[in-house]
Protein backbone atom coordinates (compact mmCIF):
# COMPACT_ATOMS: atom_id res chain seq x y z
CA UNK A 1 0.00 0.00 0.00
CA UNK A 2 1.35 3.32 -0.89
CA UNK A 3 1.67 4.92 2.18
CA UNK A 4 4.15 8.32 0.41
CA UNK A 5 1.84 11.54 0.67
CA UNK A 6 3.77 14.72 -1.18
CA UNK A 7 1.31 17.20 -1.98
CA UNK A 8 2.70 20.62 -3.94
CA UNK A 9 5.93 19.60 -5.07
CA UNK A 10 6.66 21.76 -8.00
CA UNK A 11 4.97 24.88 -5.93
CA UNK A 12 7.60 23.82 -2.95
CA UNK A 13 10.74 23.81 -5.56
CA UNK A 14 9.78 27.32 -7.19
CA UNK A 15 9.70 29.07 -3.97
CA UNK A 16 13.05 27.39 -2.78
CA UNK A 17 14.63 28.06 -6.57
CA UNK A 18 13.54 31.60 -7.21
CA UNK A 19 15.79 33.89 -5.40
CA UNK A 20 16.84 33.81 -1.26
CA UNK A 21 13.62 33.50 0.79
CA UNK A 22 13.25 33.57 4.57
CA UNK A 23 12.66 30.42 6.21
CA UNK A 24 11.79 29.37 9.47
CA UNK A 25 11.93 25.56 10.34
CA UNK A 26 10.09 24.57 13.70
CA UNK A 27 9.73 21.69 15.44
CA UNK A 28 7.81 19.76 18.21
CA UNK A 29 8.17 20.22 21.83
CA UNK A 30 10.63 18.01 23.69
CA UNK A 31 12.46 17.61 20.92
CA UNK A 32 14.15 14.29 20.27
CA UNK A 33 17.10 13.21 18.04
CA UNK A 34 15.05 12.96 14.84
CA UNK A 35 13.39 16.28 15.58
CA UNK A 36 16.54 17.97 16.08
CA UNK A 37 18.56 15.39 13.40
CA UNK A 38 15.91 16.60 10.35
CA UNK A 39 15.77 20.13 11.10
CA UNK A 40 19.44 20.96 11.25
CA UNK A 41 20.12 18.69 8.16
CA UNK A 42 17.19 20.60 6.19
CA UNK A 43 18.35 24.30 7.45
CA UNK A 44 22.15 23.80 6.41
CA UNK A 45 21.22 21.89 2.83
CA UNK A 46 18.63 25.05 2.62
CA UNK A 47 21.55 27.75 4.03
CA UNK A 48 24.04 26.34 1.20
CA UNK A 49 21.03 27.07 -1.36
CA UNK A 50 21.54 31.17 0.08
CA UNK A 51 18.13 31.54 1.75
CA UNK A 52 17.89 32.69 5.42
CA UNK A 53 16.97 30.10 7.51
CA UNK A 54 16.26 29.43 11.54
CA UNK A 55 15.43 26.80 13.21
CA UNK A 56 12.97 27.20 16.28
CA UNK A 57 12.20 24.47 19.09
CA UNK A 58 9.43 25.24 22.19
CA UNK A 59 11.62 24.31 24.67
CA UNK A 60 15.24 23.22 25.20
CA UNK A 61 17.03 19.61 24.80
CA UNK A 62 19.09 17.65 26.30
CA UNK A 63 22.91 17.74 26.01
CA UNK A 64 23.48 14.27 24.68
CA UNK A 65 21.28 16.18 20.95
CA UNK A 66 23.34 19.62 21.40
CA UNK A 67 26.76 18.77 19.37
CA UNK A 68 25.02 18.27 15.78
CA UNK A 69 26.09 20.44 13.49
CA UNK A 70 24.26 24.64 13.33
CA UNK A 71 23.25 23.60 16.97
CA UNK A 72 24.73 26.70 18.31
CA UNK A 73 21.93 28.50 15.55
CA UNK A 74 19.25 27.19 16.97
CA UNK A 75 16.75 29.89 18.64
CA UNK A 76 14.74 28.07 22.06
CA UNK A 77 11.33 29.74 21.66
CA UNK A 78 10.49 30.08 25.62
CA UNK A 79 14.33 31.67 26.10
CA UNK A 80 14.09 34.32 23.20
CA UNK A 81 10.25 35.16 22.65
CA UNK A 82 10.50 38.64 20.89
CA UNK A 83 13.33 37.54 18.65
CA UNK A 84 11.74 33.81 17.87
CA UNK A 85 8.31 35.60 17.07
CA UNK A 86 9.88 37.89 14.66
CA UNK A 87 11.56 35.56 13.05
CA UNK A 88 7.67 33.79 12.75
CA UNK A 89 6.35 36.92 11.39
CA UNK A 90 9.20 37.35 8.88
CA UNK A 91 9.18 34.04 7.36
CA UNK A 92 8.06 33.23 3.82
CA UNK A 93 7.97 29.76 4.17
CA UNK A 94 7.73 27.88 7.24
CA UNK A 95 8.54 24.31 7.28
CA UNK A 96 6.98 21.86 10.26
CA UNK A 97 8.85 18.90 10.79
CA UNK A 98 8.32 15.96 12.91
CA UNK A 99 4.68 16.42 13.89
CA UNK A 100 1.59 17.07 12.76
CA UNK A 101 -1.00 18.58 14.84
CA UNK A 102 0.35 22.01 15.85
CA UNK A 103 -0.95 21.44 19.54
CA UNK A 104 2.82 19.60 19.85
CA UNK A 105 4.31 23.21 19.28
CA UNK A 106 2.87 24.13 22.41
CA UNK A 107 3.41 28.11 23.25
CA UNK A 108 4.65 28.33 19.16
CA UNK A 109 1.36 27.35 17.89
CA UNK A 110 -0.68 30.94 17.86
CA UNK A 111 2.74 32.98 16.12
CA UNK A 112 2.79 30.06 13.53
CA UNK A 113 -1.01 30.10 12.87
CA UNK A 114 -0.70 34.31 12.65
CA UNK A 115 1.84 33.83 10.07
CA UNK A 116 0.84 33.91 6.53
CA UNK A 117 3.97 32.11 5.45
CA UNK A 118 4.06 29.02 2.70
CA UNK A 119 3.89 26.30 5.34
CA UNK A 120 4.98 23.08 4.63
CA UNK A 121 4.85 19.78 6.68
CA UNK A 122 7.48 16.73 6.80
CA UNK A 123 6.51 14.19 8.97
CA UNK A 124 6.07 10.21 9.98
CA UNK A 125 3.54 10.06 12.21
CA UNK A 126 -0.13 8.91 11.52
CA UNK A 127 -3.02 11.47 10.99
CA UNK A 128 -6.18 11.40 9.49
CA UNK A 129 -5.50 15.40 8.59
CA UNK A 130 -2.87 17.60 7.11
CA UNK A 131 -2.80 21.52 8.40
CA UNK A 132 -1.18 22.50 5.64
CA UNK A 133 -1.84 22.00 1.64
CA UNK A 134 2.18 20.89 0.84
CA UNK A 135 2.77 18.29 2.35
CA UNK A 136 5.72 15.67 2.29
CA UNK A 137 4.72 12.65 4.72
CA UNK A 138 4.92 8.89 4.92
CA UNK A 139 4.01 6.86 8.21
CA UNK A 140 6.19 3.61 6.83
CA UNK A 141 9.47 5.69 7.15
CA UNK A 142 11.73 5.11 9.80
CA UNK A 143 12.32 8.83 10.87
CA UNK A 144 11.32 12.52 9.73
CA UNK A 145 14.96 12.77 9.02
CA UNK A 146 15.01 10.13 6.41
CA UNK A 147 12.21 11.85 4.76
CA UNK A 148 14.60 14.96 4.69
CA UNK A 149 16.96 12.80 2.94
CA UNK A 150 14.36 11.74 0.21
CA UNK A 151 12.29 15.65 0.00
CA UNK A 152 16.05 16.79 -0.31
CA UNK A 153 16.36 14.32 -3.21
CA UNK A 154 13.63 13.98 -5.07
CA UNK A 155 13.99 18.03 -5.47
CA UNK A 156 16.95 17.44 -7.27
CA UNK A 157 19.42 19.41 -4.26
CA UNK A 158 21.13 16.27 -3.29
CA UNK A 159 24.53 17.84 -4.13
CA UNK A 160 23.81 20.53 -1.09
CA UNK A 161 24.25 17.30 0.92
CA UNK A 162 27.41 17.66 2.94
CA UNK A 163 28.69 15.32 6.15
CA UNK A 164 27.79 17.47 8.74
CA UNK A 165 24.06 17.26 6.79
CA UNK A 166 24.62 13.58 6.68
CA UNK A 167 25.71 12.84 10.38
CA UNK A 168 22.60 15.08 11.39
CA UNK A 169 20.17 12.94 9.23
CA UNK A 170 22.07 9.59 10.17
CA UNK A 171 21.61 10.93 13.99
CA UNK A 172 17.59 11.45 12.95
CA UNK A 173 17.33 7.81 11.53
CA UNK A 174 19.28 6.07 14.74
CA UNK A 175 17.64 7.84 17.16
CA UNK A 176 13.91 7.24 16.07
CA UNK A 177 14.99 3.62 15.39
CA UNK A 178 16.60 2.51 18.55
CA UNK A 179 19.52 2.15 16.85
CA UNK A 180 17.83 0.20 13.84
CA UNK A 181 16.14 -1.82 16.36
CA UNK A 182 12.79 -1.30 15.40
CA UNK A 183 10.59 0.91 12.45
CA UNK A 184 14.16 0.21 10.06
CA UNK A 185 13.11 -2.87 8.75
CA UNK A 186 12.43 -1.29 4.94
CA UNK A 187 15.91 -1.98 2.70
CA UNK A 188 15.70 1.73 1.50
CA UNK A 189 16.53 2.84 4.92
CA UNK A 190 20.19 1.24 4.35
CA UNK A 191 20.67 2.29 1.30
CA UNK A 192 19.79 5.79 2.91
CA UNK A 193 22.34 5.28 5.25
CA UNK A 194 24.76 3.66 2.88
CA UNK A 195 24.72 6.67 0.95
CA UNK A 196 25.49 9.10 3.96
CA UNK A 197 28.59 6.61 5.01
CA UNK A 198 29.74 7.04 1.10
CA UNK A 199 29.73 10.94 2.02
CA UNK A 200 32.25 10.13 5.29
CA UNK A 201 29.51 9.68 7.90
CA UNK A 202 31.45 8.72 10.90
CA UNK A 203 28.24 6.44 12.16
CA UNK A 204 30.19 5.45 15.23
CA UNK A 205 31.03 9.09 16.38
CA UNK A 206 27.19 10.21 16.09
CA UNK A 207 26.13 6.75 18.37
CA UNK A 208 29.18 7.50 20.46
CA UNK A 209 27.91 11.40 20.93
CA UNK A 210 24.23 10.40 21.99
CA UNK A 211 24.50 7.30 23.75
CA UNK A 212 27.78 7.43 25.50
CA UNK A 213 27.46 10.93 26.83
CA UNK A 214 25.51 10.40 30.46
CA UNK A 215 26.31 12.01 33.71
CA UNK A 216 27.02 9.57 36.59
CA UNK A 217 24.08 10.33 38.29
CA UNK A 218 21.46 9.57 34.89
CA UNK A 219 22.70 5.85 35.29
CA UNK A 220 22.29 6.29 39.16
CA UNK A 221 18.76 6.91 38.56
CA UNK A 222 18.13 4.17 35.83
CA UNK A 223 19.39 1.82 38.66
CA UNK A 224 17.10 3.12 41.34
CA UNK A 225 13.84 3.25 38.71
CA UNK A 226 14.39 -0.19 37.57
CA UNK A 227 15.37 -1.56 41.13
CA UNK A 228 12.70 0.36 43.19
CA UNK A 229 10.11 1.59 41.00
CA UNK A 230 9.40 -0.66 38.31
CA UNK A 231 5.99 -2.31 38.11
CA UNK A 232 5.07 -5.70 36.86
CA UNK A 233 1.70 -6.71 35.65
CA UNK A 234 1.83 -10.39 34.15
CA UNK A 235 -1.44 -11.22 33.68
CA UNK A 236 -1.41 -7.92 31.04
CA UNK A 237 1.88 -8.25 29.80
CA UNK A 238 2.84 -4.79 30.84
CA UNK A 239 5.67 -2.75 33.14
CA UNK A 240 5.72 0.63 34.38
CA UNK A 241 7.83 3.07 35.73
CA UNK A 242 7.69 6.30 37.43
CA UNK A 243 9.45 9.21 38.00
CA UNK A 244 8.50 11.84 40.92
CA UNK A 245 9.64 15.20 41.06
CA UNK A 246 11.19 14.51 44.61
CA UNK A 247 13.36 11.69 43.04
CA UNK A 248 14.42 13.91 40.04
CA UNK A 249 15.66 16.20 42.40
CA UNK A 250 17.40 13.80 44.56
CA UNK A 251 19.29 12.56 41.36
CA UNK A 252 20.27 16.07 40.30
CA UNK A 253 17.39 15.36 37.31
CA UNK A 254 18.82 17.12 33.76
CA UNK A 255 16.70 17.47 30.69
CA UNK A 256 16.38 14.14 28.82
CA UNK A 257 17.83 11.81 31.55
CA UNK A 258 14.97 9.71 31.59
CA UNK A 259 14.95 9.44 27.75
CA UNK A 260 15.58 5.63 26.51
CA UNK A 261 14.13 4.39 30.11
CA UNK A 262 10.78 3.04 28.88
CA UNK A 263 12.57 0.68 26.69
CA UNK A 264 14.18 -1.35 29.27
CA UNK A 265 10.95 -3.07 30.94
CA UNK A 266 10.61 -4.62 27.09
CA UNK A 267 13.36 -6.21 27.55
CA UNK A 268 11.37 -8.66 29.63
CA UNK A 269 10.23 -11.65 28.93
CA UNK A 270 6.29 -11.60 27.45
CA UNK A 271 6.14 -8.01 28.23
CA UNK A 272 4.30 -6.28 25.43
CA UNK A 273 3.45 -2.32 27.03
CA UNK A 274 5.83 -0.16 28.77
CA UNK A 275 5.24 2.95 30.34
CA UNK A 276 6.98 5.83 31.82
CA UNK A 277 5.25 7.79 33.84
CA UNK A 278 7.41 11.37 34.71
CA UNK A 279 5.88 14.01 37.04
CA UNK A 280 6.30 17.86 35.60
CA UNK A 281 5.57 21.11 37.43
CA UNK A 282 1.88 20.66 36.84
CA UNK A 283 1.63 17.83 35.08
CA UNK A 284 2.57 14.09 34.76
CA UNK A 285 4.03 13.18 31.29
CA UNK A 286 3.70 9.73 29.96
CA UNK A 287 6.08 7.60 27.19
CA UNK A 288 4.26 4.62 26.15
CA UNK A 289 6.35 1.78 23.73
CA UNK A 290 4.71 -1.66 22.70
CA UNK A 291 6.02 -4.95 21.06
CA UNK A 292 3.54 -6.13 18.18
CA UNK A 293 0.27 -5.13 17.30
CA UNK A 294 -0.71 -3.49 20.22
CA UNK A 295 -1.61 0.60 19.26
CA UNK A 296 0.05 2.87 22.20
CA UNK A 297 -0.91 5.53 20.06
CA UNK A 298 -4.82 4.93 20.28
CA UNK A 299 -4.28 4.42 24.35
CA UNK A 300 -2.33 7.40 24.55
CA UNK A 301 -5.29 9.58 22.21
CA UNK A 302 -7.97 7.54 24.39
CA UNK A 303 -6.86 7.96 27.63
CA UNK A 304 -3.96 10.64 28.20
CA UNK A 305 -4.58 13.44 25.39
CA UNK A 306 -1.76 11.99 23.60
CA UNK A 307 -0.16 10.44 20.11
CA UNK A 308 2.56 9.61 18.29
CA UNK A 309 3.20 5.98 16.93
CA UNK A 310 1.41 3.04 16.96
CA UNK A 311 4.24 1.39 18.95
CA UNK A 312 5.84 4.57 20.29
CA UNK A 313 3.89 7.39 22.12
CA UNK A 314 3.48 10.11 24.37
CA UNK A 315 0.83 11.57 26.33
CA UNK A 316 -0.23 14.20 29.67
CA UNK A 317 -2.65 14.09 32.75
CA UNK A 318 -2.74 17.40 34.88
CA UNK A 319 -3.48 15.27 38.01
CA UNK A 320 -0.65 14.56 40.32
CA UNK A 321 1.33 11.55 40.16
CA UNK A 322 -0.88 9.34 42.51
CA UNK A 323 -3.93 10.03 40.24
CA UNK A 324 -2.43 8.99 37.13
CA UNK A 325 -1.09 6.24 38.06
CA UNK A 326 -4.61 4.87 39.38
CA UNK A 327 -6.22 5.66 36.01
CA UNK A 328 -3.39 3.38 34.45
CA UNK A 329 -4.30 0.69 36.63
CA UNK A 330 -7.71 0.88 36.16
CA UNK A 331 -7.72 0.74 32.90
CA UNK A 332 -5.44 -2.16 32.20
CA UNK A 333 -8.26 -5.00 32.61
CA UNK A 334 -9.96 -3.33 29.52
CA UNK A 335 -7.16 -4.31 27.35
CA UNK A 336 -6.80 -7.67 28.92
CA UNK A 337 -7.90 -9.60 25.85
CA UNK A 338 -5.80 -7.33 23.50
CA UNK A 339 -2.60 -7.54 25.49
CA UNK A 340 -2.85 -10.91 26.16
CA UNK A 341 -3.73 -12.28 22.57
CA UNK A 342 -1.10 -10.32 21.26
CA UNK A 343 1.38 -12.61 19.51
CA UNK A 344 5.14 -10.68 20.00
CA UNK A 345 7.28 -11.62 16.94
P1 LIG B 1 8.50 10.06 23.76
O1 LIG B 1 7.89 9.02 24.61
O2 LIG B 1 9.88 9.70 23.31
O3 LIG B 1 8.40 11.43 24.36
O4 LIG B 1 7.62 10.15 22.44
C1 LIG B 1 7.40 9.04 21.62
C2 LIG B 1 6.63 9.43 20.38
O5 LIG B 1 5.36 9.96 20.73
C3 LIG B 1 7.29 10.52 19.54
O6 LIG B 1 7.05 10.19 18.20
C4 LIG B 1 6.58 11.78 19.91
O7 LIG B 1 6.58 12.68 18.85
C5 LIG B 1 5.18 11.28 20.28
N1 LIG B 1 4.61 12.03 21.40
C6 LIG B 1 5.19 12.22 22.63
N2 LIG B 1 4.38 12.93 23.44
C7 LIG B 1 3.25 13.20 22.71
C8 LIG B 1 2.05 13.92 23.00
O8 LIG B 1 1.83 14.44 24.09
N3 LIG B 1 1.13 13.99 21.98
C9 LIG B 1 1.34 13.41 20.76
N4 LIG B 1 0.38 13.52 19.83
N5 LIG B 1 2.46 12.73 20.47
C10 LIG B 1 3.41 12.62 21.42
MN1 LIG C 1 10.39 11.20 14.43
Amino acid sequence: MKSRVSRGKSKIKKLLTEGSRKIVILTHVNPDGDAIGSSLALCRVLKKMGHIVNVITPNVYPSFLQWMPGNSEITVFYNALKKARLMIQEAEIIFCLDFNDLTRIKQVTAPALESTAHKILIDHHPTQKYFTPMVYCDVNVSSTAELIYDFICSLGFRNFIDLETATCIYTGMMTDTGCFSYNSSNPYTYRVVAKLLEMGLDKDYAYAKVYDNFSGSRMRLLGYVLNEKMEIFEEYATAILSLTREEQKRFRFQAGDSEGFVNYPLSIKNIKFSVLFVEKEDHVKLSLRSKGSFQVNRFAELHFNGGGHPNASGGEMHAPMQEVLKKFRELLPQYKNELADEKVK
